[in-house]
C-alpha cells in the first residue's frame, strides 16, 4: 500500500512515526494490536459519533447481516434513512445515496451544473469536498498536512472552471459575482469548516453566501458530509438557520458503514436519472447494511444527545484552552459543538493562511505525547478531533489532565 496507508492523513507523516494497527474500537477506546488501549478521537473521523460498537448500532447490523449485504435493488432499510434524512433536513426532499462523500459531492456539482445550464464552481481555500479532481484545488486536511500544492493528475481542465475564494471573505464573493454574472452554477461550502482544522463561519458568511447566490440564481451546496448530523439533527443548516438548495452528506448518517447522499428540493432530484436526464448510479447505493447503520445510529442521536455533545465538547475545549494558559503556550482551541482544533503559536484561526500558519512542529510533539500516555488524537493539526456520546466527564478530564502534562514539557 503507498505509505502503508489507504488513505494518506492516517501515515503520520505530519507528526512523524509509525501508526498503531487498531485491532478494536469500543465506547470512546481503541485497542491496538498489542493490546495497548487508547481513548480516541478521531471517532473515524466523525460515524462513530455514539461511540465505537455501539450495542445498538451492533445489533442492528448483526440482524440484517445475515440476511445478505448487497441486493443490487430495492431494500426497505434504503426508505428507513430516506425518511429520517427528509425528516431532519429542512432542505432536503428528495435524497440519493451514495458510497462517500465524495460522490455526493461529485453528484451535486454535476446537478447543479445541470439545473443552472453553468459551469463555474466557487469553494474556499482550505476547504475538502472529497477527492474528486474539480475539487482539488486548496483542498485542505489531507492535502494540507502533505504539504502538497495541487495533485499531480490533476489537469489544469479538470480545475478550470473551479474558483478558489478565502473562507469567510464575503466581499470577494460579491466582487466574483459582479465580475462573472450568470456564470457560476453553484458555491459550495463546508458550513463549519472541518478538514483545515475546525474554523467557524463568521457571523454573517453564511447569510451572505445565500443572499449572493440568490440574487443570482446561483445553487448553494452545503457540504455537510462532516456536520450533517453531528452539530444538530437538521446538520449545521439548522444550527445557523441557512438553507442551501442542495446538501452531501457521508459520515454520521453511514453509522460507521461506508456511504453518501445528496439531496435537495423535489424540483432539483427530480433532474436525477431515472426521473431526469442527469446521469449518476452505484452498484452498492443503499445497500441495507449500509442504510442499516445510519438508520441505527440516527435513531440514538435525539435533542438530549446534541445537547449531551455540546456539553461533553465545551467542557474538553475550556480544559484544554486552560491547559495551553497554564503552561504559558501560544495557542488556541477552535470548537463547533462536538468538534474542536488546538491550533498550537496563533490566537485566532478565520481562514486557511491563518491554519497554515500555525505551529506544527508544536501539534507535532504534542501528538506523541498525548500518544504515550494513551490518548489517539487526528495524527495532523490540520484535522478536528471528535467527541462521542461515549466519552464521559471523567475520560474528558482524564484528557485534559494528560494534556495540561504534555503541555508543560513542550515549553
Ligand atoms: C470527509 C469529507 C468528504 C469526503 O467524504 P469521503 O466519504 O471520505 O469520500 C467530503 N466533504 C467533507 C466536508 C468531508 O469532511
Amino acid at each position: 500500500m503507498p505509505g502503508g496507508v489507504n488513505s494518506p492523513v492516517r501515515s503520520f507523516r505530519s507528526v512523524g512515526g509509525q501508526p498503531v494497527y487498531i485491532q478494536e474500537a469500543q465506547g470512546c477506546y481503541l485497542t491496538d494490536v498489542e493490546g495497548r488501549r487508547y481513548i480516541d478521537y478521531i471517532g473515524a473521523w466523525g460515524p462513530a459519533i455514539a461511540g465505537h460498537a455501539h450495542p445498538q448500532v451492533v445489533a442492528a447490523l448483526q440482524a440484517v447481516v445475515a440476511n445478505g449485504t448487497a441486493f443490487g435493488t430495492c431494500c426497505a432499510q434504503e426508505v428507513a434513512l430516506a425518511e429520517r434524512i427528509v425528516k431532519r433536513f429542512d432542505s432536503i426532499e428528495k435524497v440519493r445515496m451514495t458510497n462517500s462523500g465524495t460522490e455526493a459531492v461529485m453528484s451535486a456539482v454535476r446537478l447543479a451544473r445541470a439545473a443552472t445550464g453553468r459551469e463555474r464552481i466557487v469553494k474556499f481555500a482550505g476547504c475538502y469536498h472529497g477527492h474528486m479532481n474539480g475539487m482539488l484545488a486548496r483542498a485542505g486536511s489531507g492535502v494540507a498536512t502533505l504539504g502538497l500544492p495541487d495533485s499531480p493528475g490533476v489537469v489544469a481542465a479538470d480545475v478550470a472552471q473551479t474558483v478558489t475564494v478565502d473562507f469567510g471573505n464575503l466581499e470577494a464573493v460579491e466582487r466574483l459575482f459582479n465580475e462573472q454574472r450568470g456564470q457560476i452554477a453553484a458555491v459550495i461550502v463546508e458550513p463549519v469548516a472541518a478538514n483545515m482544522g475546525v474554523v467557524p463561519p463568521l457571523k454573517g458568511f453564511l447569510e451572505g453566501l445565500r443572499e449572493i447566490t440568490q440574487r443570482d440564481d446561483t445553487l448553494l451546496i452545503f457540504d455537510e458530509v462532516m456536520t450533517g448530523g453531528r452539530l444538530a439533527p437538521g446538520g449545521a443548516q439548522q444550527f445557523y438557520g441557512v438553507t442551501p438548495d442542495l446538501t452531501t452528506l457521508g459520515k454520521v448518517i453511514g453509522g460507521g458503514i461506508p456511504i453518501g447522499a445528496y439531496g435537495g428540493s423535489a424540483a432539483l432530484m427530480n433532474r436525477v436519472a431515472p426521473s431526469g436526464p442527469v446521469y449518476q448510479a452505484g452498484t452498492f447505493s443503499g445497500n441495507p447494511l449500509a442504510m442499516t447503520g445510519g438508520v441505527a445510529t440516527l435513531d440514538l442521536l435525539d435533542a438530549t444527545a446534541y445537547q449531551t455533545l455540546e456539553e461533553r465538547g465545551l467542557r474538553l475545549s475550556d480544559g484544554l484552552q486552560r491547559s495551553i494558559r497554564d503552561a504559558g503556550l501560544r495557542g488556541c482551541v477552535q470548537r463547533v459543538g462536538s468538534m474542536l482544533t488546538i491550533f498550537f503559536g496563533i490566537e485566532k484561526v478565520e481562514n486557511y493562511s491563518d491554519a497554515q500558519a500555525a505551529d506544527m512542529d508544536t501539534f507535532g510533539r504534542f501528538f506523541h505525547g498525548m500518544l504515550d500516555k494513551g490518548i489517539h488524537l487526528p495524527p495532523s493539526g490540520f484535522e478536528a478531533w471528535f467527541v462521542s456520546l461515549a466519552h464521559s466527564d471523567a475520560v474528558i478530564d482524564e484528557t485534559i489532565a494528560k494534556a495540561s502534562d504534555v503541555m508543560k514539557s513542550l515549553r
